[in-house]
Formats: structure tokens, sequence, C-alpha cells
């Protein structure tokens, strides 16, 4: 656990057993030195605990990373529970982590992601102050999804010569929370959508209203398409799928989208323009981290759309020193958490 610690760079680790509720949950806070570990919460089955520990470790640091490049006085946190076979109150259970979160006085401060709801938050705060994106503070998926079509246009620019999406091929993989309303946003841009998920709804939905072209799953990623925007599940792009991939660039909402850095160098050989993931999925988190700032939608809704330029920046960066974006927005990233002259 150390070593994973270490390898990571994690501030602290927190676990917890409720045997009342079934809740196992681990907080993974990365960094709290630009404020407190700010980021969502996860409830997925998992193969086994290591890879449920890696999981939260590596998102917590994403979120660092995140809150950094967006210029928010927030570190970076996750929490991870174990989803169990059967639960007898999902209530109870978020309500247990909600007392585990209040125990941390502030270190880390919670939101929705994959699993979870705001339903779920206001479980969680009705024992803690330390929870975001509850009923009243709204979902921050739509804002997430804002983001990446700015990303996606600004990315379009730098690899394509042009924002205007109308005609681009743009494959979406997973049509959740982020994907639909992005894809929405992609149809109504003039795109020709090409869809997959794991839900046989969501595909014929996205058919019926959008026109989009349904993909088997294992099928998308090389399919010939402009953009891709992995919106699944991370870890996605590995030496052998980035080697079938057939699109010019990559950018979406799905947090860890590349297993190593080195994918990142093989997607650059291959003249595949890679979006940073935490770079261009921050919409989410600017929402809820002004909203905890008492931020109201008039002053949230400029900051979204901002993400196009930072992309711009990074890409800029990139083209000039010929390196991967991710290797340059890492470099970025960590010049704010870690260097001390800034
Ligand atoms: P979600 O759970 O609502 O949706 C995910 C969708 O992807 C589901 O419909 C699922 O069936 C599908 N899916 C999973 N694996 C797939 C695969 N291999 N092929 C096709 N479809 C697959 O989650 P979400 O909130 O929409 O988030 C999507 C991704 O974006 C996650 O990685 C999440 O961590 C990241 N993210 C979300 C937010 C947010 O605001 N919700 C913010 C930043 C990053």
């Amino acid at each position: 656990m150390f070593a994973l610690m270490e390898e990571i760079g994690l501030e602290a680790l927190h676990m917890a057993v409720d045997p009342v509720t079934g809740l196992k949950a681990i907080i993974a806070v990365h960094s709290t030195r630009l404020g407190p570990a700010l980021g969502g919460c996860r409830y997925l089955s998992y193969p086994d605990q290591a890879s449920a520990l890696r999981d939260a470790a590596l998102l917590a640091r994403g979120m660092s990373y995140k809150a950094a490049m967006a210029g928010l006085p927030f570190g970076g946190g996750t929490a991870v529970v174990l989803r169990p076979g059967h639960v007898e109150s999902r209530a109870a259970l978020f309500e247990a982590l909600g007392r585990m979160i209040d125990g941390l006085n502030g270190q880390y401060i919670t939101a929705t992601d994959s699993g979870t709801s705001s339903a779920d938050m206001d479980c969680i705060a009705q024992h803690t102050l330390h929870v975001t994106s509850t009923s009243s503070g709204g979902d921050p998926s739509p804002h997430t999804a804002v983001g990446i079509f700015a990303g996606i246009r600004a990315t379009a620019f730098a690899r394509l010569g042009s924002e205007n999406l109308e005609g681009l091929r743009i494959a979406v993989q997973g049509l959740g929370k982020v994907g639909y309303a992005l894809a929405e946003q992609l149809h109504e841009a003039g795109a020709e959508l090409l869809v997959s998920d794991l839900d046989e709804r969501r595909l014929h939905q996205a058919v019926e209203e959008l026109g989009a072209h349904p993909v088997a799953s294992e099928a998308l990623l090389a399919t010939p398409c402009d953009i891709l925007a992995p919106c699944g599940l991370g870890g996605i792009l590995n030496r052998r799928s980035v080697a079938q991939l057939r699109c010019a660039a990559i950018a979406g909402a799905a947090n860890n989208q590349l297993v190593s850095l080195e994918v990142a160098d093989q997607l650059e050989n291959r003249g595949i323009l890679y979006a940073p993931d935490y770079v261009i999925n921050s919409g989410g988190l600017i929402q809820v981290a002004l909203q905890h700032h008492n931020g109201n939608a008039a002053v949230i809704t400029p900051h979204v759309p901002r993400i196009g330029l930072r992309l711009t920046e990074v890409f800029g960066h990139a083209q000039a020193e010929k390196r991967s974006p991710a290797r340059i927005a890492d470099r970025l990233a960590e010049r704010l958490l870690y260097d001390t002259r800034t």
C-alpha cells in the first residue's frame, strides 16, 4: 500500500468498513497543497481490492492535476465505494460514507462520479458539509459535457485546421451522463455521430433522437473517424488499442484514458492528437468548486468554455516542442503543484 502511495505521490489514504450498512470505502487524498482535496465518488464493482485502490489513487492524482490546470484553489482526492453484490439500503450506505468524510474534517470534499448520483450526495450531506453536487447543487455532468464540447472544437482546430464540427465523424464511446449530453451538442453542431455503449437502451435512444450510427463497443476504437471521444471508463488507451486506432484526434471525458505516458508518445508518433483528459474534462470540477465557493450559474458558465483556451495553450507547447500534449500538461500541472516559486 505504501509503495502505491509513493508511486502515485498520495498524501493520505483512508479506508473504512461499516458492517451494518456493508460500506467498504477508500478515500485517496493526493494533494492538499493548493486547497482541500476535491474529487468524485465512484460506486462500482472491482475485480479485486488492489484494482479499487489503484483506481482511487490514480483518480485522486488526476483530480489534483485537473484542479491545478483549471486554476482552482483545491487539491485532488477520490472516494471509491466498493459496490456489494447486494445492498440492504443504498441510502444507509451513503450516509455511512458521509460520516466517514465528516471525520476527515474537510481534508476531502466529495462529488458525483461514475455510479453515483445527486441522490447519493444528498444522503452524504445528512452527515457532512464536505459534499457537492447534491440535488440542490445540481449534477456537474452537463458542465463537463459543455467543457468537452469546447475542447473538441479546440482539438479540431489544432489538428484539422477548423473548429467547425459540421460533417466531422465523431465517435463517442459511452453514452452516460456526460457522453449523451455531449452527443446532443455534437449532433446540434452537425457532426456525424458513431456511438457505442454497453447499455442497449442508451444506444437505441441515440439512434432514435440523434440519428447516430451504433457501433459494437469492441469495434469502435478501430472505426475510421475524425475524433474519438472516450466517455466510458478509463484505461482504454494501451499499446494494443492505440495501434488499432483510425482517428485523427482523441478528446473525451473519461478519466485516466492512457495506461501510461509511453502510450501518449505512441499516439504522438502516429500523428494522433491527444487532448489530456484532466484538462478537457474539468467542466464538472469547475462547477462544483465554484459552487462550493457560493458561485452562482452566472459566475460558473463563462469559466467552462475557457477549457478550449487552456487546451490550445497545451497544444501550442506540444507542437513547439514536438512532444505529446499529455507530457506537456503533466509538466505544467506539476509546476503548479510542486514548484514552491509559483
Ligand atoms: P456514467 O456512468 O453516467 O456513463 C458511463 C457510460 O459509459 C455508461 O453508459 C456505460 O454503459 C458506458 N460504458 C462503460 N464502458 C464502456 C465501454 N467499454 N464501451 C462503451 N460504453 C461503455 O459516467 P459519466 O458521469 O458519464 O462519466 C463518464 C466518464 O467521464 C467517466 O470516466 C468519468 O470518470 C469521467 N468524468 C465524468 C465527469 C462528470 O461530470 N460526470 C467529470 C469528469 C470526468
